[in-house]
C-alpha cells in the first residue's frame, strides 16, 4: 500500500503594532519581564478592553494580499481555558465569525505552481510566557507578551509534502514581510507554527485522522517534524495500529514527537462571544483605501523582474524573496547598470558578504549606485572581471567608491599593446617547452600561456589583448 500525507497549518504570526491588541501596553521585545503590562493584559476584574485599529488594518491588508474574502461583520470570541501564562482565564480570540475567509496563496514546487487555499485569518491576542530557567523548583511566568496582538492563518488541508509545507511557510513569510505587519523572526517566536497531518492511501477521497504537531520555530523543523510523523503513522498502519487524534509535541533535540493530549483529553474551549467587544465592521471604502496601498506583491514583483529586466526564474526568484533586496536590485539597475550582471553580483559575492557577517541588505556597507560604477569600469574595460572581486571586496570594508579604489591602489587594465607585448614576450622565452608542444598542435596550452600573463599582471592584463598578442606570437 502507498500512502500520501494530507497536512494542513495553523500559522501564527505576531503583528508589528506598537501596542498590545486590547491596550496601550508596548510590544517590544526583549525588555524586563513584566515592564510592558497594564490591568487590561494581566486580567483584573472590572477593567475593558478596546481593539487596536492598526491590527484590523494589518489583518485586512494580510487577507487581502492572500486573496482572501474581507467578513463586513466579525466578532471576537472567549477561549476559555487555565493555564498560568494566560492572567485572564480566556484568550480572546475570533471563532464562527473572523475577519477574513476563503483565500489562497500559490507556492512553486518542482517548478511547478500550487495553490495552496486558506481556510481563514482571524485575530487574537498571545498569552504571556512560563520561564522554567533559574527559577528552581519554581517557574516564572512573564506577561510582556500577554495580549501582543497575533494573526492565525489556517491553510486548507492542501499540502502534501513536507517540503511543500515549509515552501508554504516561506512564502507566508515573504508576503508578511511585504506587507510589514509581520517581521517573521522564527527564533524569536513571532511566527510560529503548529502542523496537521494526516495519511491515506494514494487516490483516496477521504481524510485520515489527524495528528497536530505543537512548537514548530523553524521552516527546516516544519520539514523535519513532518518527516518523522508521516513515517511514525504509516509504520502504526502498517503494523495493523490505529492512528489516534491527539496533539503531539516536536522536541528538536531529538527529532521525534511525542504525544501530549489525546482526543479525549482535548480542552473544550466554550466559545462565547466576548460580550465587552463591539463587532468589527470594516466599511468598504475602508477596505478600499486599504487595498488602493498594498505594495507590489511578491508573485507579480517575481514575474515583472523575469519580463522587464529579462531575468531568468532563478534570479527573479530570490531578488524578489526580499522587498528590500529586490529595491536594492532596482537601484543599481536604474544608476545604468546591466540587469543580469548587477544580479550576478548580488546573487554572488553581495549574498556572501552580508551573510558571512549576518547582516541584512539595509545594512549593507555598499550602496546600490556604486555596485553600478564599478559595474560601468569593467563595461569600459577600465578594470578586468578579476580585478573586479578585489575592488568589490574593497568596496564594502571601506565603502570608498569604485573609481577611487582603482585609482589608489592601480589596478587600471593593461589595454595597450605595447607594454602587454613586452610580457608576452618574457613568458614566451621562460617557456620554450610549452612554445614547442603548442606549435605541435597543443592548442589547449593558450590557457596556459594566458594564465602566466594574468599572473604576470597581478590580473590586470586585458585578457582578450592578451589572448590576440599570445597567438599572433605563438604561430609565427
Ligand atoms: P481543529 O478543530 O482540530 O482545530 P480544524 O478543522 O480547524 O481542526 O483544522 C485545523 C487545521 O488542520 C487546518 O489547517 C486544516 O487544514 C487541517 N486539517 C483538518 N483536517 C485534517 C486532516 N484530516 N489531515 C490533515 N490536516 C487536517
Ligand atoms: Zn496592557
Ligand atoms: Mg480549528
Amino acid at each position: 500500500m502507498t500512502y500520501e500525507a494530507v497536512i494542513g497549518l495553523e500559522v501564527h504570526a505576531q503583528m508589528l503594532t506598537d501596542s498590545k491588541m486590547f491596550c496601550g501596553c508596548s510590544t517590544r521585545f526583549g525588555s524586563e519581564p513584566n515592564t510592558q503590562t497594564c490591568q487590561i493584559c494581566i486580567g483584573m476584574p472590572g477593567v475593558l478592553p478596546a481593539i487596536n485599529k492598526k491590527a484590523i488594518e494589518f489583518t485586512i491588508k494580510t487577507g487581502l494580499a492572500m486573496n482572501c474574502t474581507i467578513s463586513s461583520y466579525s466578532r471576537f470570541a472567549r477561549k476559555n481555558y487555565f493555564y498560568p501564562d494566560l492572567p485572564k482565564g480566556y484568550q480572546i480570540s475570533q471563532y464562527e465569525l473572523p475577519l477574513c475567509e476563503h483565500g489562497y496563496v500559490d507556492i512553486i514546487i518542482g517548478g511547478i505552481e500550487k495553490r495552496i487555499g486558506l481556510t481563514r485569518i482571524h485575530l487574537e491576542e498571545d498569552a504571556g510566557k512560563n520561564i522554567h530557567e533559574g527559577a528552581g523548583n519554581h517557574s516564572f511566568v512573564d506577561l510582556n507578551r500577554a495580549g501582543v496582538p497575533l494573526m492565525e492563518i489556517v491553510s486548507e488541508p492542501d499540502i502534501r509534502t513536507p517540503s511543500e509545507a515549509s515552501e508554504y511557510m516561506k512564502k507566508l513569510r515573504t508576503i508578511l514581510r511585504y506587507l510589514g505587519v509581520c517581521d517573521g523572526n522564527m527564533e524569536e517566536g513571532s511566527l510560529r507554527c503548529d502542523a496537521n497531518v494526516s495519511i491515506r492511501p494514494v487516490g483516496s477521497g477521504e481524510l485520515g485522522v489527524k495528528v497536530e504537531m505543537k512548537n514548530i520555530n523553524s521552516f527546516r523543523f516544519v520539514e523535519k517534524a513532518l518527516e518523522y510523523e508521516i513515517k511514525r503513522q504509516i509504520r502504526t498502519l502498517e503494523e495493523s495500529g490505529t492512528i489516534v487524534q491527539e496533539t503531539r509535541l516536536w522536541d528538536p533535540s531529538t527529532g521525534t514527537t511525542q504525544s501530549m493530549r489525546s482526543k479525549e483529553e482535548a480542552h473544550d474551549y466554550r466559545y462565547f462571544p466576548e460580550p465587552d467587544l463591539v463587532p468589527v465592521m470594516p466599511d468598504k471604502k475602508w477596505i478600499d483605501e486599504i487595498k488602493a496601498f498594498l505594495p507590489e506583491l511578491p508573485d507579480k514583483k517575481r514575474a515583472r523582474f523575469n519580463s522587464e529586466y529579462a531575468l531568468p526564474e532563478y534570479d527573479a526568484d530570490l531578488l524578489t524573496s526580499e522587498k528590500t533586496t529586490a529595491d536594492w536590485f532596482e537601484q543599481a539597475v536604474k544608476a545604468g547598470a546591466h540587469p543580469k550582471t548587477v544580479s550576478n553580483w548580488m546573487m554572488g559575492e553581495l549574498m556572501r558578504l552580508i551573510n558571512e557577517e549576518n547582516k541584512s541588505i539595509e545594512e549593507c556597507p555598499l550602496k546600490p549606485h556604486q555596485l553600478a560604477e564599478m559595474i560601468k569600469l569593467i563595461t569600459k574595460g577600465i578594470i578586468s572581471g578579476k580585478i573586479a572581486k578585489t575592488v568589490f571586496d574593497e568596496m564594502y570594508k571601506t565603502g570608498k567608491d569604485a573609481e577611487a579604489i582603482v585609482k589608489e591602489k592601480g589596478l587600471t587594465q593593461i589595454s595597450d599593446t605595447g607594454s602587454l607585448e613586452k610580457t608576452v614576450d618574457e613568458i614566451i622565452s621562460k617557456h620554450p617547452g610549452e612554445v614547442n608542444r603548442f606549435k605541435a598542435g597543443d592548442e589547449k596550452l593558450l590557457g596556459f600561456f594566458v594564465g602566466q600573463v594574468m599572473k604576470a599582471t597581478k590580473g590586470k592584463a586585458n585578457p582578450q589583448l592578451a589572448n590576440e598578442l599570445l597567438k599572433k606570437r605563438l604561430v609565427s
